[in-house]
This record gives structure tokens, sequence and C-alpha cells, in this order.
């Protein structure tokens, strides 16, 4: 299944609380007023877009309208679908310009930093790179090897010390073992709490400091999960860690069992972060980078 049938079936409870009533609000508006403009805010809202970015839509597609004189509300639905296809364009792409890269991934408990980290590493592998794991988050009992079955089940190599243990220590380790294996991309399971802001930027600055060393000039992404069936609360928790974090992407998971697919807007217009992969199951092929047209496509279709 190609993006387009993973994102159709992935979306479907979003589909139900925001797309249909989208849909029928342009089908049954007679012509396109101020009336059209409110209840398209409102629905927004209630599909997790977040009140600023719905405004923000709202407000972008009242100009079109009046700039091109849109009195068809079916054609008014096709620029809103275009105001947000634009909307979510730009910076989705991974910058994995060198041998090895290195990506680290943060993200809470429970949000699937350890299944995208697998899904990622059998992703790369399915395109004939090298992957190799790097179980840093060594704070979290259990976490190196549940990090470990997805290693093994992808098929990688993982580096790892016991629980407890430095994560730069590992991360020190995994750059050595990259270079000797010839690895061309490091997934760097790192972080996985943020009650400690401080603790964490410590951890992240230690962990940058030692890649910057050991292979430098190395693309680095660093990618935060976030679950979709937690809404707003997703977008909160991006927040936080962009001010203890530079991210530079959003893995959204479990978008196959939320209707909150909505807020994929709000993290990329309210946090100014591209989302870069979606996880659409709990399958290892179920993971798929983010097609901003794609999606925007799936979400205003007629069907
Ligand atoms: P972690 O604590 O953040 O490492 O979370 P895990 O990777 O252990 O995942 C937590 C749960 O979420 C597991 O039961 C996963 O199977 C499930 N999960 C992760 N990603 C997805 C997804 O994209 N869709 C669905 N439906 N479940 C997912």
């Amino acid at each position: 299944m190609g993006f387009f049938d993973k994102i159709s079936s992935g979306l479907k409870k979003t589909k139900e609380t925001l797309s249909m009533p989208v849909s029928s609000l342009f089908r049954s508006s007679l012509s396109v007023n101020d009336e059209l403009f409110e209840e398209l805010e409102e629905l927004l809202i209630m599909g997790d877009v977040g009140a600023s970015t719905a405004g923000r839509i709202c407000d972008e597609l009242k100009q079109r309208v009046k700039e091109q004189g849109i009195k068809d509300p079916m054609e008014a639905k096709t620029a809103l679908k275009d105001i947000v296809a634009e909307m979510l364009r730009g910076g989705q792409e991974m910058v994995l310009e060198t041998k090895p890269s290195v990506v680290l991934v943060i993200g809470v408990n429970g949000v699937g930093k350890t299944t995208s980290i697998g899904k990622l590493a059998s992703f790369y592998k399915a395109q004939g790179k090298k992957v190799l794991l790097s179980a840093a988050d060594t704070f979290r009992a259990a976490a190196i090897e549940q990090l470990e079955i997805w290693a093994n089940r992808a098929d990688v190599d993982m580096v790892k010390h016991s629980e407890g243990a430095d994560p730069a220590a590992v991360v020190f380790d995994s750059c050595a073992a990259a270079k000797a294996r010839g690895a061309d991309i490091i997934i760097v399971d790192t972080a996985g709490r943020l009650h400690n802001k401080k603790n964490l930027m410590q951890e992240l600055e230690k962990i940058h400091r030692v890649i910057d060393r050991e292979l430098p000039n190395a693309s680095k992404e660093v990618l935060l999960v976030l679950d979709a069936t937690t809404g707003q609360n997703a977008v909160n928790q991006a927040r936080e860690f962009k001010t203890a974090a530079d991210i530079t992407g959003i893995v959204l998971t479990k978008l196959d069992g939320t209707a909150r697919g909505g807020v994929i807007l709000s993290i990329r217009e309210d946090l100014d972060v591209p989302v870069k992969f979606v996880g659409l199951g709990e399958g290892v092929d179920d993971l798929q980078p983010f097609d901003p047209d794609g999606f925007a496509a799936e979400l205003f279709s007629e069907d």
C-alpha cells in the first residue's frame, strides 16, 4: 500500500469527525457567506485543528474567495484544500546527507517512540541503507530490551550498555561502531521524559557534543514523537519539548486509531515544525513519510 491507500484507511476516523461534516457544510450551503465561514471554523476546532490555526485557515479562505470572486461553495472547498496543502508543505524531507547521518528520536513514554524507531530502521533498510540503532534511553526500565526486539525484527545492528548507563557514552560507542561498520544512518533512542527540562537539555547537549566531536559535520535530525490520539495535548507537549531541544521534525503516531488527525495542522502552524513521518498502525511497515498534498486531498475528498 502506498501513502495514499494507507492514509485513506488510516484517516477513517478523522474523516468521520472532520472531513464529512466539512463536506456536508459546503454541499448544503447555497452561497459562500459569513455563516459558512463561522460554521467551518467551529468544525475545524472540533476536529482538533486548534483555535488559532482554524481562525487563520478561515481568514485565508475569506481572502481567496474575495480575490478570486468565488461564488460556488464547492469551489470554496477546493480553495480550502489548497490552503491546507500549502500550509502543510515544506521541510518534510529528511536531511541525511553524510555517511553516517544521525537521527535522534525523543518523546515521552507511550507515544510510540520505540515502535517508530523500529519502523524507521526498517524503512531505511528497505532503501538499502545500513542502519545502526543506539539504545541511549538508558533511564527507562526495559527500554533497551524493547528496542532490541525491534532491532531483531528490522534485522539491524544495535549498540547498547546496561540500564542506567550514561546515554552519551552509548552514543560515543555507536559513533565508533558506525564508522567501523560503515553504517549509513545511526538512529538514537534518546530521552523518554520531560519532567525535568534542565536534565533533558543537558543530556541532549552532551549527546550533540559527542556526535559533533566523533562525527564532525554529520547530518543530524532531531525527531519528536507525538501521539495523535492525545489531540491538542500533543501540541502542548511539542511546545514544551521545543524549549528544550532543537527539533527538526515530528513523527506523528497512531493516526489510524484517532479522530484527531486535524492536529497535524495545529502542529505545523502553531509550532512551525514539519511533520516528517506519520504512524498508521502497529506493523513494521506502518510508518509513512508525510505527504502534505496527499493528506490534504484525502482530508477533503468527497468519498
Ligand atoms: P514508547 O513507550 O513511546 O516507546 O511506545 P511504544 O513504541 O512501546 O508504543 C506504545 C504502543 O503504541 C504500542 O502498543 C504500539 O504498538 C502502539 N503504537 C505505536 N505506534 C502506533 C501507530 O502508529 N498506530 C497504532 N495503532 N499504534 C501504535
